[in-house]
Parts: structure tokens; sequence; C-alpha cells
């Protein structure tokens, strides 16, 4: 019944985009990862992605910056080398190898990791939630991103994708205080009272008290969290006891060690978890562990992944308990099945054979083994592109 992981490819793909979507900080076009396919000596397949963003990283530089060119150079040199041989159904035994071949990469090391979590769970038949605890949710509700766009044309969206099922919609914010005010005021009057709304400035404040004052102007628009508005667990902290709205860390919460911080300095009332942040499933379970443990609670978030690596973080949704809030998750689908929708649909195309079903705001959990729904290699093959050097 156990396998072994017999080899490791990766490739990078580039999805094409249903529209730009850009935040503070993000310099390149979403959609340009990293693969990684793994063979296991029973003969099954495993994916895993890494959303490599040389522009993510932690506060204050404690974590870098990952392209698609160094995920691919530490897989193959290092992790790779690391875990072959190894059961794929062990995970800390594979971090440990991983960790003892490289220090850091947690993206890298997150796209081997989800690929060996998919091998084992087709390898058993069962899917990764199971293998996560179980799930303690048959559906992920979903939250639609309005990336930094015009004014006008953010309000024209949110009002389709309401109008489609969306309850939760995520505005970032971050660039200009003025503009982020208005947008925010413009789109509650465009939607009315039901939908939810939030704010990310994925750090764009300069400083605790711009952040205060700029929040508190959209308080009458009646937010359910302000996300990660300064750099920093000081700064969140600050921030967080002048607002009169929940505060989410998401930059700040890398893995479980930050928010064990985040929990003994009160900065935040929110953490975001994410597959690829700490490294990989079996770690956000740890993050997961430690922000209920604090009384936090979650969303899970990520980088506009394909659906490889979206399907991971759907297992993560389904099985971490205080994973209560939305998720900015994509609504992954094919071209053939898009049918004009465009709620939590970023791309024009996936990599998913099948397409997620988005049933009245929530995208029901796969329950097949592994990841829960196969890959089209096909579709690999025709989005596969050239990496460029490091
Ligand atoms: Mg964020």
């Amino acid at each position: 019944m156990t396998t072994r992981i017999a080899g490791i490819e990766t490739v990078q793909v580039s999805l094409p985009t249903r529209r730009e979507h850009k935040w503070t900080g993000l310099t390149e076009p979403i959609g340009g990862y990293i693969l990684v396919r793994m063979e296991g000596e029973n003969g099954l397949v495993g994916w895993g992605e890494a959303p490599a963003l040389k522009d993510w990283g932690g506060d204050h530089g404690r974590y870098f910056g990952e392209s698609p060119a160094t995920a691919r150079l530490v897989i193959e040199t290092y992790l790779a080398p690391a875990v072959i041989g190894r059961d794929p159904a062990q995970p800390a035994l594979l971090h440990g190898a991983m960790d003892a071949a490289i220090k850091g990469y947690p993206y890298a090391k997150g796209a081997v990791e989800m690929a060996a979590y998919d091998l084992a769970g087709r390898t058993y038949g069962v899917p990764v939630h199971r293998l996560l605890g179980g799930k303690v949710r048959d559906a992920v509700p979903i939250t639609h991103s309005i990336g930094l766009l015009p004014i006008d044309e953010a309000v024209e969206e949110c009002r389709i994708v309401v109008a489609e099922g969306i309850k939760t919609i995520k505005i970032k914010v971050g660039v200009d205080p003025e503009r982020d005010v208005e947008i925010v005021h413009r789109i509650r009057e465009a939607v009315g009272p039901a939908t939810r709304l939030c704010v990310d400035a994925n750090c764009g404040y300069r400083t605790p008290y711009e952040a205060v004052r700029i929040i508190r102007r959209m308080e009458p628009a009646d937010l359910i969290y302000a996300e990660q508005p300064v750099e920093g667990i000081d700064g969140l902290a600050e921030v967080k006891r002048a607002i009169g709205v929940p505060l989410m860390a998401d930059e700040s919460a890398w893995n479980a060690r930050d928010v064990l911080e985040i929990a003994e300095r009160r900065a935040a009332d929110i953490v975001s978890i994410y597959t690829t942040k700490p490294g990989g499933l079996y770690r956000a379970m740890q993050v997961a562990a430690v922000a209920r443990a604090a009384g936090l609670i979650s969303n899970v978030n990520g980088s506009v992944e394909t659906g490889v690596g979206n399907l991971a973080n759907l297992q993560l949704a389904a099985a971490a308990e205080p994973v209560v809030l939305s998720c900015v998750v994509p609504v992954s689908m094919p071209a053939e099945h898009h049918a004009g929708r465009i709620g939590g649909v970023y791309y024009v195309d996936d990599l998913i054979a099948e397409p997620l079903a988005h049933v009245d705001g929530a995208v029901p959990v796969p329950t097949g083994p592994g990841m829960g729904v196969d890959i089209d290699e096909a579709k690999i093959e025709r989005y596969r592109v050239e990496t460029a050097d490091a």
C-alpha cells in the first residue's frame, strides 16, 4: 500500500489572466508559477505548486521573495534529492529532510510537500483533508478580490459578482488614502448592506497613524476587517488598538512562530493562513493550531494560485478549525466551463480537468482521492514556458 517518491520534475507555466490583477508592491503578472510533478514507485502522480513572487515576503525582510527561477533551482538542486526514496505520507520527515538540505524557501518546499500529500492521498484512495485530520466544513465560502483597479471599473465588477452570488469582497488598497476611502464607500453604495466588505493594504500605509486615520474614515462602510495596513507586528498592534474593525495579519503571519508572537503581543484579531507561507499543508495546520489555541480566527488566502495550488488551499480550508472566514481562493475553471462568470475567476483557463463548483458564494470541498480533482497534463503542456535565469 505505501509507496516511495520515485521522481520529481518541475514545470513553469503561465496562465492567461481575465484582467490585470494587482496589489500594492506587486510588480509582475500573476500566474507564472512553478509546478512540481511527483511520481511514486507505484506509478501514481501527485502535483504541487509554488506560486512564487519575487516581491512577496515577510516583514522587514524576515522572509525573502522567491521567484520561479529560484524555486525551480532550489527544488531541483536541493529538495528533490532530499525526498526521493522517502514515503510521501510522512510530511514531518519530509520537512526534516528538506530543512536539513537547505534553510528557508518555504514556497519551494510547499510545492514539494503539496505534491507529496496529493501522491499519498491517491495512494491510499482518500482526499487530502482526511490526511490533515478530516474536514470540519463541506464548502469554502469565497471572497472575491478586487485588485488595484480604477474605481468605476471596480464598482462595476462588484455589481456583477454580487449578482453571481459572491457574499464577500476584498478591496485592495494601500496606494492613495483619498482614493482608498472613496473606493470603499463607492462599493458599499453599489452593493448594498448585505455584502461583506474588507480591505487589504499589503503594508501600503507608511505609519500606524496614517493607517488609523484612513481606516476610521472607512468604518462607516461597515468592514468585516482591515488586512495588514502597515508593515510589522508592532505597527499592527498600534493600529489594532485605535480602530473599530477587526485587524488581520497577513505579511506578518507566515508561520506558527509568527502567530505565537502576534498572539503574545495582541497585534491582530485574525491571521491569514496560507498553504505556502509556512512551507506546505503540514505546517499550515500547525499555524492553525496556534491560532486556535490563541483564540484567533482565520481565513485561507493565497497568491491567486492555478487550480493545482488552489486545490491544496481548499483542502486546508476544509480541515483547519479556525478558518471560519470566507477565503480568498479562486474558483478554478478550465476554459471549456467558463460560461461567462467572473466571481472568484481570475484566469481565462486552468490546469485542472474539472471545474470547481460555485454554489451560493461557496466552493464545495473536492472529495476525490488526493487533492480531489485530476490535473490536465495537456493543459500544462499548453501553458508551459521557459524559466528565465535567476
Ligand atoms: Mg493580504
